[in-house]
């Protein structure tokens, strides 16, 4: 669930509220509806995100403009013209829906990782700069001041299923009744009826994009 960033910081992410809208620049994780609360009253420049995660948000919201939004893109770092002083923010992937990453800041307010939702894996760690997680043996040189951490199921008893096994028990839910065959390994689908099967990618497409955690 997003939170609000402490008042110090110049930037919010993943909020769009009266007091996230004094903020002078905003980040947005991906386009979750939960992550986009209160984005269609929010008109205020500059919104980044990744170009994914942009197109997603002006899907739902047609009333914003597209010119609100600056991309970052996976592995892109954007160094922050900010009146107070300049700070760096980077991207990384968050293996969670297309599109969504989370956000590494840099600057006199300390080391910041905002994670957003997440799926947590080792690599997405080994994506990280070095100097805060280090590598063969050595120790990292820093460490971050704040980690924002989304723990949704942090408490959760249960095993989670994979990405990959999520993925495959929507797909045979939804298009079993129209397909004779399904080879999840090479995404083939032989269709059994010409409109059921492009409502069926139509509907694929949307479950990917906003319902898999
Ligand atoms: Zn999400």
């Amino acid at each position: 669930m997003p939170i609000e960033m402490p008042k110090g910081l110049p930037f919010s992410v993943d909020t769009f509220s009266p007091s996230s809208k004094r903020k002078r620049h905003h980040f947005l994780t991906h386009a979750h509806k939960d992550h986009t609360s209160g984005i269609s009253s929010h008109f205020s420049y500059p919104i980044y995100s990744t170009h994914l995660t942009k197109s997603l948000v002006l899907l739902h919201y047609p009333q914003l403009d597209d010119s609100l939004f600056v991309g970052i893109e996976v592995g892109e770092s954007i160094v922050i013209n900010d009146p107070d002083e300049e700070f760096q923010v980077t991207a990384f992937d968050s293996n969670h829906c297309p599109g969504a990453v989370m956000f590494l800041f840099e600057g006199s307010f300390g080391n910041i990782l905002h994670t957003g939702d997440c799926r947590l894996m080792p690599e997405c760690l080994q994506n990280l700069p070095e100097k805060y997680i280090g590598r063969k043996g050595k120790e990292p040189q820093c460490c971050f001041d704040y980690v924002f951490l989304d723990c949704t199921f942090g408490r959760f008893s249960r095993n989670l299923p994979s990405k990959h096994s999520s993925i495959r028990q929507r797909t045979t839910e939804i298009c079993l009744p129209y397909a004779d065959n399904i080879f999840f390994s090479h995404y083939h689908f032989k269709w059994r009826r010409g409109w059921g099967g492009i409502l069926c990618i139509f509907f694929l497409l949307i479950v990917m994009f906003y319902n898999l955690n």
